[in-house]
């Protein structure tokens, strides 16, 4: 990663923010004003650096939802009635302030999160990318198809849904917000946004932003809160029309069954445990690489993470050599210092999750070879990385997604077993191969069951592709138009008829 600045620009990058929300409390963002929660009620936002108090937030409950939701509900017919081409301006202007802004996103997102800067710059501009790249498609986003048949000319137009409902996690959230968000502006929706509790600094930074960049009041709103509060009032809400979700498997399940009364459609990306199948034929350095870069990247707290190394037998002793030495060298330190690859993880009950599969590789029978029995402060945010070996799909090691830098290996005899343990899981996001040989991977990609396949690759995200998971990984997809403003357009078919086709004459002698 081409990161040029040092551990001080990015610590002086991020102070100016820091010292303004330790100041007053963070509100919320209702159309165009901060708003404080009707109730009062906040809560305290730590840093996973060092546990230390950044500052207050408020709590948003069904009242801050309400006035939230009328915000966007008020703004929509505004907003969808404006030409593609002024949505497109104003979006562009938002990405621009974006980069503007980059080293400050980043440095605050670090300072929330724990993620590290190498991997948090790139994700500040990619959010900016999401912009532009939505924007672009904003003045075709109500075009449909043209379909005829022998009787009618037909053809479908789209039309933006309404005010929708953002959710989303705490691990990369500005990007992953953005990646939402953006989407559903270019096609004319309005949106009420709750992020995470545990990091929500980076999404009252975009809101100020797109106030700036010249989006109306009441087009993007933020509401910070609790999950079962803020995040469930919101998909409840009738005014809401769609709720586009990222996060664990078990909450998609919660919101799907609290949208159900009012119908909504909902968009989840969820869980993975992705495998990555190392074939004895493929380019085993590079393949290196990626297998250390897919899992230990990120803190091992993204969706995409290869968090199962399958790795054939007749290379297995020697890839797991190199890959041993690989993680021992792993440098955990500050997030800040462009050195560091992996920081804190986001707050200690994930943290104690996280370590506490040292003791479930073992009782499951699995060894340890990098990360177990080392003296880690229990109080502290950091876990050194992890390798479990030895281990079996059936181990709990290789089943629950952990979301922390912790890796199990399985080794497998040949093909037809190398896709049997990769597809026995309840997860389906991604999987990743490396081979030499094409007609294994093309073979192996079929056979593959998850929503995204990367053949001799790292996951590299291309924005007109469709992105999502089968199984408890997800519903739906985002990317392109098609993907995209699909859920966040109703599309209406028109059959204009030649008066050329039968019609049965029902009542007649
Ligand atoms: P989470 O499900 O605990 O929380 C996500 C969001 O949902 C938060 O804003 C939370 O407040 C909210 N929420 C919780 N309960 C709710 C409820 N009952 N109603 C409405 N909202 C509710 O997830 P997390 O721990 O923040 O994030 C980690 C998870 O996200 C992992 O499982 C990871 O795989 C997943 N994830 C998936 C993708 C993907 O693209 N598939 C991307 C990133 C993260």
């Amino acid at each position: 990663m081409a990161v040029t600045k040092t551990f001080d620009d990015y610590r002086a990058a991020a102070t100016a923010q820091l010292e303004r929300f330790a100041r007053t409390t963070l509100t919320h963002f209702i159309n165009g004003e901060p708003t404080p929660s009707v109730s009062g009620e906040t809560f305290d936002n730590h840093s996973p650096i060092d546990g230390m108090l950044l500052g207050r937030v408020a709590s948003g409950g069904a009242a801050d939802i309400d006035a939230a939701a009328s915000a966007a509900a008020g703004a929509f017919a505004d907003w969808s009635g404006r030409s593609g081409q002024e949505r497109k301006r104003v979006l562009h202007r938002v990405a621009d302030l974006i980069v503007e802004r980059a080293d400050e996103i980043a440095a605050v997102e670090c300072v929330d999160t724990g993620q590290t800067v190498r991997f948090m710059s790139a994700a500040a501009i990619r959010g900016a990318e999401n912009f532009r790249f939505f924007a672009d498609h904003a003045p075709d986003a109500g075009n449909g198809r043209s379909m005829p048949d022998e009787h009618h000319v037909n053809f479908s137009s789209r039309t933006a849904l309404g005010p929708v409902g953002v959710i989303t996690p705490w691990n990369t959230p500005f990007m992953l917000s953005t990646w939402k968000i953006a989407p559903a502006l270019a096609a004319g929706c309005t949106v009420v946004h709750k992020p995470a509790e545990w990091s929500p600094y980076s999404a009252a930074l975009l809101a100020e932003i797109a106030l700036e960049a010249g989006l109306p009041p009441g087009v993007l709103n933020t509401v910070h809160g609790f999950g079962e509060s803020a995040g469930k009032s919101l998909t409840e809400h009738p005014a809401i029309k769609a709720i586009a979700f990222v996060g664990e498997s078990a909450t998609g399940s919660m919101i799907q069954a609290q949208a159900a009364p009012t119908l909504k459609r909902v968009h989840f990306e969820l869980g993975g445990k992705n495998p990555v199948l190392v074939f004895d034929d493929a380019d085993l350095d590079r393949a290196l690489d990626a297998v250390v870069f897919m899992i230990y990247s990120l803190n091992g707290e993204r969706c995409t993470s290869s968090s199962r190394l399958l790795v054939q037998g007749s290379i297995h002793d020697e890839f797991v050599a190199r890959l041993t030495e690989r993680v021992r060298a792993l440098r955990v330190g500050h997030p800040l210092d462009p050195s560091t690859e992996i920081g804190p993880l986001i707050h200690p009950l994930h943290c104690a999750k996280v370590r506490g599969y040292t003791a479930t590789a073992e009782e499951d029978g699995a060894t340890v070879i990098v990360g177990g029995g080392e003296a880690t402060d229990p109080e502290s945010y950091y876990v050194n990385p992890m390798l479990f070996t030895g281990a079996t799909n059936d181990m709990r090691i290789a089943r629950e997604e952990i979301f922390g830098p912790v890796l199990t290996v399985i080794p497998f005899a040949d093909e037809a077993d190398a896709v049997a343990i990769a597809n026995d899981t309840d997860y389906g996001l991604a999987a990743y191969l490396w081979t030499g040989d094409t007609g294994r991977a093309h073979r192996v990609a079929r056979d593959l069951d998850a929503g995204m396949i990367w053949v001799n690759s790292q996951n590299v995200r291309h924005l007109p592709t469709p992105f999502g998971g089968t199984k408890a990984s997800g519903i739906g997809r985002d990317g392109g138009p098609e993907y995209s403003f699909d859920f966040y357009m109703d599309t209406k078919n028109i059959a204009i008829a030649y008066d050329t086709h039968p019609i049965p004459k029902l009542g007649t002698p």
